[in-house]
């Protein structure tokens, strides 16, 4: 037999039954990992490089067996992981997992399929139609944004992608309108909140960076961006001969939550002919409780709405979703129409092609997920879920109220605390550095992970719940943690010297 022969004769990649007898070891291995989920240390303790001197420095020649791969995954890339499904994980925003999002990545991964246009795969791109005006009418949007008229829904991969295809959007349709000769006079607005990704999209989509504008906001506004500050900034620019064409409003800020004033923006919006996106990536999740549904009054006037279903809301990452009341705006920017992708389906425009609302041609179906996670939670088990979230939020929050060395430094509104340590009496650096000695102290005790921002100066511990396994015995332990090291770090006397009296 020739080797050829041979290895035609082994390989045999999609086996069904080998898929069985393999599938049902890897779900056992990972759901062995999930009750096992708090014994590793939350965030890896390893050094850059450590992994290089475990593995061999070439792929093998001939195949290893499913054991082996598993044991080396547990013993030397389980080491390397940071826990992002950890009850103990407060770090950055959750990432949520579930077993109805895990179901759902399989079922994705094993059809396989490639769904750039509706022909491609038919139920794909009319699935992804339909579970986004789902979620449409779940947070109450504007009917602009279904699909059944002249917007719809689709799922990006994150918030970064869909906040630059419609910034790609917005640019496009000016200077369709003022020629292209406009470009380096086109300013864009937000707050000094705003995520770095409309920076990304900003410079992706070649536009003066000067003309970024990042808007200051302050304590007073709790980071919130003020309309007048909007107002005067675009009454400046347009003054001294420059174009607004662009406002990101923020539900929900990275580093502290804070809520745009929506409606007051989209007016400001409105009048001066600007694209007005609402990036929501995080909070938007909470928006389908009617108890917070009103974060997000007057996204009404809003040309686009982004959240990701990945952050809060039981899906798997990544599925990032993103609505458009003018479909037609991002397929003018986005679209080709090249001869190996001609069919007659699209030519005759009966239905949309999804490659031309996104960067890449290829697109998973990641439809099928969120499916999965709508159908078998329910929406009323989603939005207890959430809820429970922010339960335990106002739970950490009111230990942290409970104890003088500690402040609660801006309101909390979803399920992000922003907390520190007061500062020493005659702090010269605004006890930054006690912060930040308590944030490394804290972290390398691998029982907790959590991390930090900076607003007006101050250094800032971001305590954000969202891990699907964290229950309040896990919040009044990483509360004792936080007690702890601050307790060393203080040491009594200050302690008693600053508080006792
Ligand atoms: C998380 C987040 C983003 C970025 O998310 P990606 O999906 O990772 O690009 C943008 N904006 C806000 C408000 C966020 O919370």
């Amino acid at each position: 037999m020739s080797s050829t022969k041979q290895m035609e004769s082994e390989l045999r990649p999609m086996d069904a039954e080998q898929l069985r007898e393999q599938g049902h070891k890897m779900v056992d291995f990972i759901a062995d990992y999930y009750k096992a989920i708090e014994n590793f240390p939350v965030l890896s303790q390893v050094e850059p490089g450590y992994l290089r001197q475990l593995l061999p420095d070439s792929a093998p020649n001939s195949p290893d067996s499913l054991q082996d791969v598993l044991n080396d995954i547990q013993e030397k890339i389980l080491p390397g992981v940071t826990h992002w499904q950890s009850p103990n994980f407060f770090a950055y925003f959750p990432s949520n997992s579930s077993i109805a999002g895990f179901l759902g990545e399989m079922i994705s991964a094993g059809l396989n399929t490639v769904g750039f246009s509706w022909i491609s795969s038919p139920a794909a791109t009319e699935l992804e139609m339909i579970v986004l005006d789902w979620l449409a009418k779940a947070l109450k949007l504007p009917d602009d944004f279904y699909s059944t008229g002249q917007g719809g829904g689709v799922i990006q991969g994150t918030a970064s992608e869909a906040e630059l295809v419609v910034l790609l959007a917005a640019r496009d349709r000016i200077l369709r309108r003022l020629g292209r000769n406009a470009l380096p006079k086109l300013v864009s607005y937000a707050s000094d909140q705003v995520h770095s990704a409309l920076q990304k999209a900003c410079q992706i989509g070649g536009l003066n960076p000067e003309l970024c504008r990042l808007l200051e906001t302050d304590s007073s506004t709790n980071y919130a961006l003020s309309s007048s500050v909007l107002r005067e900034a675009i009454s400046k620019d347009i003054a001294s001969g420059l174009i607004p064409f662009f406002l990101c409003a923020t539900v929900g800020t990275t580093s502290s939550t804070a809520v745009d004033p929506l409606p007051a923006l989209g007016k400001i919006a409105k009048t001066n002919g600007i694209w007005f996106h609402v990036d929501a990536a995080y909070a938007g999740s909470a928006c389908i409780c009617p108890e917070y549904r009103h974060h997000i009054d007057g996204v009404e006037e809003a040309d686009s709405f982004n959240m990701n279903a990945h952050k809060l809301m039981l899906t798997n990452f990544d599925c990032s979703l993103l609505w458009v009341k003018d479909r037609s705006a991002l397929i003018q920017s986005l679209s080709t129409n090249p001869e190996y992708l001609k069919n007659k389906v699209s030519q005759e425009n009966t239905i949309i092609d999804y490659k031309d609302w996104q960067i890449p041609l290829g697109r998973r179906f990641r439809a099928l997920k969120l499916m999965m996670v709508l159908r078998l939670y329910g929406l009323e088990g989603l939005q207890s879920y959430i809820r429970n979230r922010i339960k335990l939020a106002i739970h950490f929050e009111s230990l942290v109220v409970k104890d003088k060395r500690f402040e609660v430094v801006t309101a909390r509104v979803f399920s992000l605390v922003c907390f520190r340590l007061v500062p020493p009496p005659n702090s010269q650096d605004h006890g930054n550095k006690l912060n930040r000695d308590l944030l490394d102290s804290v972290n390398s005790t691998g029982r907790v992970f959590i991390t930090h921002t900076v607003l007006s100066g101050k250094f800032i511990l971001r305590f954000a719940i969202g891990a699907p396994l964290t229950e309040e015995r896990h919040i009044n332990a990483a509360w004792q943690i936080f007690q702890d090291k601050a307790s060393a770090l203080l040491g009594t006397s200050y302690h008693d010297s600053a508080f006792s009296s």
